[in-house]
């Protein structure tokens, strides 16, 4: 038994030079600075049934048995995320010339409209049985709104730090929660960095910055996005896989549930693999420019443009996430503001869905790598959307409205055109 129960979790390892460390509040290695990552007893993953996860919850704690903070449901800091919609998306593959099944993970659909309530839910379940008195975290907006609704319904103070240019729809969104909200003048970068120095003042010693000094308990959240799909498929990992990259960790973490779903013998490893392509914007797109480069430096960049939520300049994850796309033969690429408009709505005639700027990203760089062959039109293809559109709303307010105005009469209506 850990501080964490009956959690396969076994201490933090190294993802540079593999030093081992105990399950604590530790983010960085102390022997080289690299990050840490949760490390599990192989044995107790393998013990993991499909039938147990199928008579779990609707949400991700069915996975309870693959994640580092126990089964105990009454020690859980939670909004109880997950088990979002598999949308198959006939209607985007006929319009971007895709011929086998695509499939929309419409992470939009989760408590606070973004993918984040996963990662939250689990930082947040260490962070209480780890003794922190307080919930914070650095965030380009979609973190922000999970944290302080989490810290809501646990009835723990919360402090939130955001840069001080995001979307309305995001900071009303935190503020409404009544949490300490505050706003940066800078980039997230600098967020970053500022909450990075907080965490070694005594002030903020029983502050749990959840993607900060427990990020190794955060980034694992985002694997359930992973086993969901998979068992949404019927417990088949897809051909390839098209995921935003802000950090670059939910990309990793996603291609690591797959591997270790082969590990625990919960699904077959698939004959040719699975590929993971990433898609960033054009005025964010450190990760894939080192792809593209064919190099291991990712050059930090000053992020612009309406993609607000991946605007990661300097991303933690991003060389991993590089490791993860060159090992399985996918690719990256980046779309511009006005691809990524274009997307929001290409996706929501053709899928019924409304995804924020990020969804954008991502649609637009499936489109790209359909047309420039990148990827494979006649695969099994699944495309994430992590955030709802309605957190975003100025990028398509102004091109959108309703499609005539009228007086209400049937005379108004027929003068419009509407009837004969
Ligand atoms: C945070 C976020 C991501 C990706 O985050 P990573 O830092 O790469 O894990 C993707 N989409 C949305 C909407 C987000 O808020
Ligand atoms: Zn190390």
């Amino acid at each position: 038994m850990t501080v964490f129960g009956d959690s396969p979790a076994r201490n933090l390892v190294c993802r540079g030079c593999g030093t081992k460390y105990p399950l604590a509040a530790q983010h960085a290695c102390y022997e080289c600075f690299g990050p840490l990552e949760v490390g599990y007893d192989a044995d107790a993953l393998a013990r993991v049934t499909r039938e147990q996860i199928a008579a779990g919850p609707k949400s991700i704690w069915r996975y309870a048995g693959l994640l580092p903070v126990g089964a105990d449901a009454s020690a859980r800091v939670t909004l109880d995320p997950g088990f979002t919609p598999l949308v198959r998306a006939d209607g985007l593959a006929a319009a971007i010339g895709v011929r086998g099944p695509l499939y929309v993970k419409d992470d939009s659909a989760n408590p606070t409209h973004s993918f984040k309530d996963r990662v939250v839910s689990v930082a947040l379940t260490a962070a209480r049985a780890l003794g922190f008195q307080r919930y914070a975290c650095a965030s380009t907006g979609n973190l922000a709104n999970s944290v302080a609704a989490h810290a809501a319904r646990a009835g723990v103070p919360s402090m939130v730090f955001i840069p001080s240019d995001l979307e309305p729809g995001k900071v009303v969104m935190t503020a409404v929660y009544d949490g300490d909200l505050v706003a940066v003048e800078g980039s997230y970068d600098d967020v970053n960095r500022l909450c990075s120095e907080l965490t070694e003042t005594d002030e903020f010693e029983k502050t749990a910055f959840v993607n900060v000094n427990i990020r190794p308990y955060y980034a694992e959240g985002s694997k359930t996005l992973g086993y969901e799909v998979a068992e949404q498929l019927g417990w088949r990992i897809p051909e390839q896989v098209v995921i935003p990259m802000a950090s670059g960790e939910l990309l990793t973490k996603v291609d690591k549930a797959f591997q270790e779903l082969i590990e625990a013998g919960l699904v077959e490893p698939p004959a040719n693999g699975w590929k993971v392509f990433g898609a960033q914007s054009a005025g964010c797109n450190p990760i894939a420019t080192a792809l593209h480069k064919g190099t291991d430096e990712i050059v930090p960049v000053k992020p612009t443009g309406i993609a607000k939520s991946l605007n990661i300049g300097d991303p933690a994850a991003g060389l991993y996430a590089l490791e993860a796309v060159r090992r399985s033969g996918g690719w990256m690429d980046y779309a511009d503001d006005g691809e990524i408009v274009d997307a929001i709505r290409l996706l929501a005639r053709t899928t019924g869905i409304f995804a924020e700027t990020a969804g954008g990203t991502t649609t637009a760089v499936l489109r790209k790598l359909v047309a420039s062959g990148k990827l494979d039109p006649d695969a099994e293809t699944v495309v994430f959307n992590t955030g709802d559109g309605l957190k975003t709303i100025d990028a398509v307010s102004g091109l959108v409205g309703p499609t005539y105005r009228v007086r209400p009469s049937l005379k108004a209506v027929r003068e419009a055109g509407l009837i004969d």
